[in-house]
């Protein structure tokens, strides 16, 4: 493990992300929390990874760089080794979720209400509304989920996972290399003894898949698949 030195880790993973990746990094600069920024370049082959390496002059920013593209579950792998904050919180590299929500997030750590703590995109309705299938797909992985895990969360698949970071050795080796890493993730975190879940509402401007979302049916399939194993 890496020494402790700033309050929070924000992991990137970034695919194929050039038309947002760098208004991600300015928005996570501009959170209102002091940080470190780690990107992981999953392979991308449509500039991002030049244009982050024209960015590579911030200390407060670490690049890492897959030869290849891996999938999400394998960049987030990949950024959690290089983290060395007290909190860790996963961001994707689009602009469907608002940095300035670990605002809402962090004091539930740091007041040591919860070990965990998810950004839950259902327990609100102001926002861009996502399709049916999608909605339910997401529902339907939450609750089968919750049967497994025995929690009561009403957003398993939320990018905005954070949490304390000696928590990563209580949950490696994550084998998940794809979008199956939020499942297991979540098992894996509720297996811990005595471990603590809190929820809190943040926004969410979903993309489309025009607009470069990748996440799709068959990843709801492995998603189910994924709360079975773990
Ligand atoms: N991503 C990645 N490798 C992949 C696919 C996706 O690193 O093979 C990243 C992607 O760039 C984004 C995040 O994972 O930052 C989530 O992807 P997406 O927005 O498509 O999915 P969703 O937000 O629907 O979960
Ligand atoms: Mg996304």
């Amino acid at each position: 493990m890496q020494p402790e030195t700033m309050k929070l880790s924000v992991v990137i993973p970034a695919y194929n992300e050039v038309q947002t990746i760098q208004q991600v990094i300015e928005r996570v600069r501009g959170c209102g929390i002091d940080c470190e920024i780690i990107v992981v370049d999953d392979g991308s082959r449509d500039g991002t990874r030049e244009l982050l390496q024209s960015m590579a002059a911030d200390p407060r920013l670490k690049i890492v760089l897959h030869q290849e593209n891996r999938g999400k579950g394998a960049a987030l792998k990949t950024g959690f080794e290089q983290a060395t904050g007290q909190f860790v919180v996963i961001q994707d590299a689009d602009l469907e979720y608002d940095p300035r929500d670990f605002q809402k997030l962090l004091p539930v750590l740091i007041n040591d209400e919860a070990d965990i703590v998810y950004g839950s995109r259902f327990s609100r309705t102001d926002q861009r509304v996502s399709p049916a299938w999608h909605q339910a797909g997401n529902q339907l992985i939450t609750w089968l989920s919750n049967l497994a895990t025995g929690l009561k969360l009403t957003d398993v698949e939320t990018c905005y996972k954070m949490f304390r970071r000696p928590l990563l050795d209580r949950i490696t080796p994550l084998r998940e290399r794809g979008f199956g890493i939020e499942p297991e993730l979540t098992a894996k975190f509720a297996r811990i003894p005595g471990v603590r879940f809190a929820e809190r509402p943040i926004g969410y401007a979903r993309r489309t898949y025009a607009e470069g979302k990748k996440i799709g049916l068959k990843d709801g399939f492995r998603a189910l698949w994924c709360i079975l194993r773990y």
